[in-house]
C-alpha cells in the first residue's frame, strides 16, 4: 500500500501548511471555530484520494487558489474585509488592479507562489501514483455518504469560516454588487422633489463614528475622562443601541429607511443626504474611510449621493490617516457662512488596531494594551469632534453623532461582528447638539430613559431638521447580528465583559 499512501499524505499535509501557518500566528476569534472544519476537510480529501486520483487532484487545485487568495487577504487586509476586497476588485476598473497587484505582492504572496509549485509536484505524483484496490475505493466512497451528511448540515457556519468564507465571500460580493447597481438605478431614476425643512438650520453636521462603545465614554459615565470635550458640550445623549454590529449593514440603518426588520428597503430609498439636498442643502461626504470603488459599496452608495465627496483612504487601507486629517479637509471644502451646508463626516474613530487611530502625543494616557489604547482612541475621537464642531458657528447649527456599531474592549477578546453577538457590540453613542431645545425636548419627554435604536437616527433627523413633524422613534430592542438574514434581540445577548450596573 506504501507508494500509494505516501504520495497522497505527502500533497494532503503540504496543502495544509499554509492554512495551518496563518492561523497559528492569528490571534483572530476565527480560529478555535474554524479549527474544528480542518480535520472535516482534511478526511474528505483523503478519502477523494483513495477514490479517485483525478477528483482528488482538481479539488486539491481549487483549495490551492481558495490558499493564495486566503493568505493574501488574510495578511494585507484581515478577513474581516475580505468580501469587500472582492468587491473591489469586481467593482474597480483593469487599471487599479494592476496598481493594487504592484502594491500589494510581496513576501507572503512569494511563499505561497513557491509553496504552490511543490504543491502541483506532490499533486502530479499522486496523479501519476497506481490506483487503489477496488475494496478500498469502496469503502473510502461508503464512508463519505455520511461525511457529505455533515458537511452539508455544517455549510452554513462553515461558509462563515476561512479558507471556506474566501469562497461565500465571493459568491455574497457578487450578490452585492449586483443590488448596489440596483440601488443606483433606483436613485437615478427618482425624480428630485422640492421640500422644506422647516426648521431652518444652516450648517447640519452628522458625524458617523466607528466601533465607539458608550460603556468607554465619561460622557456616558466612564470613570475615566474620555470625553472631555462632549462632557462640557454636554449635548443630549441617548442610550442609544447599533441596528448591526457591523458597519456595512449599520450605517445603511443610520442614514436610509433600511431598519432591522426591513434592510431591503436600503436598496430602493433615497438617503438623507438627498432629503436634505431636496431641502436646498449643499451635501458633503467626508470620510477616513474606504473610497469609491475600493471598500464598502453600501456606504459608498450613500455617498455617492453628495453633491462633493472626498475620501481621505485610498488603495492602501492598512496605512490609514488620523481622524484629525478630516478636520483639515472639512476647513479646505469650505464651510461658508450664510449658505445651507450638510456635512456627513465619517469617522475611521476606533476600529482594531486601535493603537493606530490615534497620534501618540494626543493619548490621554500610556498605551501599551487593548484597554488603554481603546479609550485613547476614544479620547482622540472626542478631540476630533471638537474640531469639527468648532468649524462652525453654534447659531443655526445642528450636530450629530453616532458609532455605526459599539465593541468588545478586552485583553484578550476584542472587536466587533460576533456570532452569537454581545450586547458592547451594540451600546453606541448616539449624540444631537443643538440651540433649538423645542423638538429635542419632545423626543426626550417621549424616550425618557429608555433605548433608542440606531434605525431610527434618519428619521430622528427628518423630524429635528423639520421634514417630518412627528418623530418615527424605534425603541425596539431587535437588532442585526452580522447580517440581515440574522435578527436577534439585544435584551437576550450575554455581555462579553463583566459590567457595572450603570451601563445597560
Ligand atoms: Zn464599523
Amino acid at each position: 500500500m506504501k507508494p500509494r499512501l505516501v504520495p497522497l499524505f505527502l500533497s494532503l499535509g503540504w496543502n495544509f501548511i499554509p492554512y495551518v501557518i496563518t492561523m497559528a500566528a492569528g490571534t483572530h476569534h476565527f480560529f478555535w471555530d474554524a479549527d474544528r472544519f480542518t480535520p472535516l476537510c482534511l478526511l474528505v480529501l483523503l478519502l477523494l484520494g483513495i477514490l479517485s486520483r483525478k477528483l482528488y487532484s482538481v479539488s486539491s487545485l481549487g483549495l490551492l487558489a481558495v490558499n493564495f487568495m486566503y493568505v493574501h487577504i488574510k495578511y494585507h487586509w484581515g478577513m474581516d474585509l475580505a468580501e469587500s476586497r472582492f468587491e473591489a476588485a469586481m467593482a474597480g476598473p483593469t487599471s487599479e488592479t494592476f496598481e493594487y497587484a504592484k502594491i500589494y505582492f510581496g513576501s507572503p504572496e512569494l511563499a505561497v507562489l513557491l509553496h504552490s509549485v511543490a504543491a502541483l509536484f506532490l499533486i502530479y505524483r499522486v496523479f501519476r501514483s497506481p490506483s487503489f484496490p477496488p475494496a478500498w475505493r469502496l469503502w473510502s466512497f461508503a464512508m463519505m455518504i455520511p461525511l457529505a451528511v455533515v458537511l452539508f448540515l455544517a455549510r452554513e457556519s462553515m461558509a462563515r469560516f476561512p479558507p471556506m468564507s474566501v469562497v461565500s465571500d465571493m459568491l455574497e460580493a457578487e450578490a452585492h454588487l449586483g443590488q448596489i447597481a440596483a440601488r443606483e438605478s433606483f436613485i437615478h431614476n427618482t425624480q428630485s422633489e422640492a421640500r422644506s425643512c422647516s426648521e431652518g438650520y444652516e450648517k447640519i453636521v452628522i458625524v458617523i463614528g466607528e466601533s465607539a462603545v458608550r460603556d468607554r465614554m465619561s460622557l456616558y459615565g466612564y470613570p475615566e475622562k474620555t470625553t472631555p470635550f462632549l462632557d462640557s458640550l454636554n449635548p443630549w445623549h441617548f442610550n442609544g443601541i447599533a441596528a448591526a454590529n457591523q458597519t456595512r449593514y449599520a450605517v445603511p440603518q443610520l442614514l436610509t429607511r433600511a431598519t432591522v426588520r426591513n434592510f431591503n428597503a436600503f436598496f430602493h430609498s433615497q438617503s438623507l443626504v438627498s432629503e436634505l439636498k431636496e431641502c436646498g442643502y449643499e451635501t458633503y461626504w467626508i470620510s477616513n474611510q474606504g473610497g469609491l470603488g475600493v471598500n464598502e459599496t453600501y456606504i459608498t452608495s450613500i455617498a455617492s449621493e453628495a453633491d462633493h465627496r472626498s475620501f481621505l483612504q485610498s488603495l492602501d487601507y492598512v496605512k490609514t490617516e488620523y481622524d484629525g486629517k478630516l478636520i483639515d479637509t472639512l476647513a479646505k471644502m469650505g464651510t461658508a457662512r450664510g449658505r445651507k451646508q450638510a456635512f456627513f463626516i465619517h469617522l475611521r474613530g476606533s476600529h482594531f488596531d486601535y493603537r493606530e487611530r490615534y497620534p501618540v502625543e494626543s493619548a490621554m494616557k500610556p498605551g501599551g494594551s487593548i484597554s488603554s489604547e481603546y479609550d485613547n482612541s476614544i479620547f482622540y475621537t472626542d478631540r476630533v469632534l471638537s474640531g469639527i464642531f468648532h468649524q462652525f458657528e453654534s447659531d443655526g447649527l445642528l450636530f450629530a453623532y453616532a458609532s455605526d456599531h459599539g465593541e468588545v474592549v478586552s485583553e484578550q477578546f476584542y472587536g466587533h461582528g460576533f456570532v452569537p453577538a454581545f450586547r458592547e457590540e451594540y451600546r453606541i453613542p448616539f449624540v444631537v447638539w443643538t440651540a433649538k431645545k423645542e423638538r429635542i425636548d419632545t423626543v426626550r419627554s417621549i424616550l425618557g430613559e429608555g433605548i433608542l435604536n440606531s434605525e431610527s437616527f434618519n428619521p430622528l433627523m427628518e423630524y429635528l431638521v423639520g421634514l417630518d413633524n412627528r418623530p418615527d422613534l424605534s425603541s425596539s430592542t431587535l437588532v442585526l447580528d452580522v447580517s440581515p438574514g440574522n435578527i436577534v434581540d439585544y435584551e437576550k445577548l450575554a455581555n462579553a465583559i463583566r459590567v457595572s450596573p450603570a451601563t445597560r
